[in-house]
């Protein structure tokens, strides 16, 4: 990869104004254009006091300088930060001045751009500012700096040393054609790339979870008309979002809310109830309810305490598919007694607030498993990423096929197959197209 022959700059701080705000320059001329600010040369890695002078020599404000020569600096290019008063106008000034020095403003994400293609980060931990920057609470943030800090690249990584290997050591099997890949040691093979799969799945589990932590968890509520859907749904959400009736089909629609459970989103979704028949709308709030159920992570299929069975056969046919189930009996408070929860099933009564703490802790089991190492490791990763890692394992698994029908071409080819998903996701193997893609999301400065 050359070096950018562009120098970029951007506002690093938020917009609006603020105590301090701080304008960024990475590129070969950062360190003239600052000297010109400065009117000084900067030290490296020194807090300089400065005045920022415009084109005609006047101040536009004083503040802290930085320079970070390459290749010591976030981008590995030469980089200076221009600490002024956080007024938009000043930054304004400061940015106009940089590019009639010779800048050019940023891309969104063009900063973590450059560190990844000067090889400071990989994609992942690039990936990993952009959600450490975006994170909603500390859960979520020590996630993404966990990422940051290469925990979740480096399993990436271990793994895809591991293809790597057994794949030199199948192509090297086919080079001796007479030989079988049993005399070529292929029991250790076979062995070492079903651990490699097994890690795969374990990683997959994980990063699923790191999902969840950035994305949330997509949760919809079923049931049969009147068993309390949009009443759970407020008690859940803490308000009358959803109208509440005794009239069978009211919620023609879907309706939905985002509540927080100890640093998990949860989206929820109230559909139309799930029955038989109904006029055009209603068969029309069904149909949304079903395509709501095809992307969910957690169905909460919900049923009338006393009546448990009823329309339990729509119910049952509309989450099929869905991974995990919690079936809520609610109207708890009318039941004589109320029988224990179960792994997958909780008494509440939505109207009276009974139970809603048991059904807040088994959801977040329930949505986010339990992590591989008891969730000290946990890192924030994205959907491309687990995508990615099914991909990977999918190839794995015909590799396995493959050698075990002592395909051994073939299997090789499942191992290529299988590093470059893995690839993918830390950027070692990345289409321009992609990269493009994912740092055009980043905020401008980042
Ligand atoms: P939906 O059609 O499934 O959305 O059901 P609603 O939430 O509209 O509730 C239907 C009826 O059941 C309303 O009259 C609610 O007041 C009543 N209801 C909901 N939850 C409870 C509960 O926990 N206990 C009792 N006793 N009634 C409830």
């Amino acid at each position: 990869m050359t070096p950018a022959q562009d120098t970029i700059v951007a506002i690093a701080s938020a917009a609006g104004a603020g105590g301090v705000g701080v304008v960024r320059l990475s590129g070969p001329m950062a360190g003239a254009i600052s000297n010109a600010i400065c009117a000084r040369a900067l030290a490296p890695r020194h807090a300089h006091y400065v005045r920022f002078r415009d084109g005609d020599g006047e101040v536009i404000d004083d503040g802290i300088a930085l320079s970070f020569p390459g290749p010591a600096s976030f981008t590995g290019e030469d980089v200076v930060e221009l600490q002024a008063h956080g007024s938009p106008v000043v930054l304004q000034q400061l940015l106009a001045r940089a590019c009639a020095l010779g800048a050019r403003m940023a891309r969104p994400g063009e900063f973590s751009e450059r560190a990844f293609l000067n090889h400071k980060l990989d994609l992942a931990q690039a990936e990993a500012i952009a959600d450490l920057i975006a994170a909603a609470d500390a859960r979520a943030a020590r996630a993404a700096r966990r990422s940051l800090d290469g925990v979740f690249s480096e399993r990436v990584d271990g793994i895809g040393q591991s293809l790597l290997a057994l794949r030199v050591h199948v192509e090297a099997a086919i080079d001796f054609a007479d030989e079988s890949i049993d005399t070529l040691g292929g029991e250790q093979v076979r062995a070492r790339l079903a651990d490699a799969r097994q890690r795969l799945d374990v990683l997959i589990a994980d990063a699923e979870r790191g999902r969840k932590l950035r994305d949330g968890v997509h949760a919809v509520i079923v049931g049969p008309p009147n068993a309390g859907k949009s009443s759970l749904l407020n008690a859940l959400a803490g308000s009358d979002r959803a109208i509440v009736t005794d009239v069978a089909g009211t919620t023609r629609d879907t309706l939905r809310e985002t509540i927080r459970l100890d640093g998990l989103e949860l989206h929820l979704v109230d559909t139309a109830g799930l029955r038989e028949g109904g006029d055009a709308i209603e068969r029309e709030g069904m149909r949304r309810a079903r395509a709501e159920l095809a992307r969910a992570d957690v169905a909460l299929a919900i049923v009338d305490a006393r009546d448990p069975d009823a329309g339990r056969a729509a119910i049952q046919e509309g989450i099929e598919g869905v991974g995990t189930v919690l079936w809520i009996h609610n109207k708890a408070d009318l039941l004589v007694d109320v029988p224990p929860d179960t792994d997958d099933r909780v008494y509440v009564s939505a109207a009276h607030g009974i139970g809603l703490d048991r059904l807040h802790a088994r959801l977040r089991t329930l949505a986010m498993g339990s992590a591989s190492d008891g969730g000290d490791g946990e890192f924030s990763a994205r959907a491309r990423h687990v995508e990615a890692l099914h991909r990977a394992a999918g190839h794995a698994s015909a590799a396995a096929d493959q050698l075990h029908h002592e395909q051994l071409e073939l299997a090789a080819e499942e191992l290529r197959l299988a590093h470059d998903a893995l690839g993918e996701i830390t950027g070692r193997l990345s289409a321009d197209d992609m990269l493009g893609h994912i740092f055009s999301t980043f905020c401008i400065g980042k």
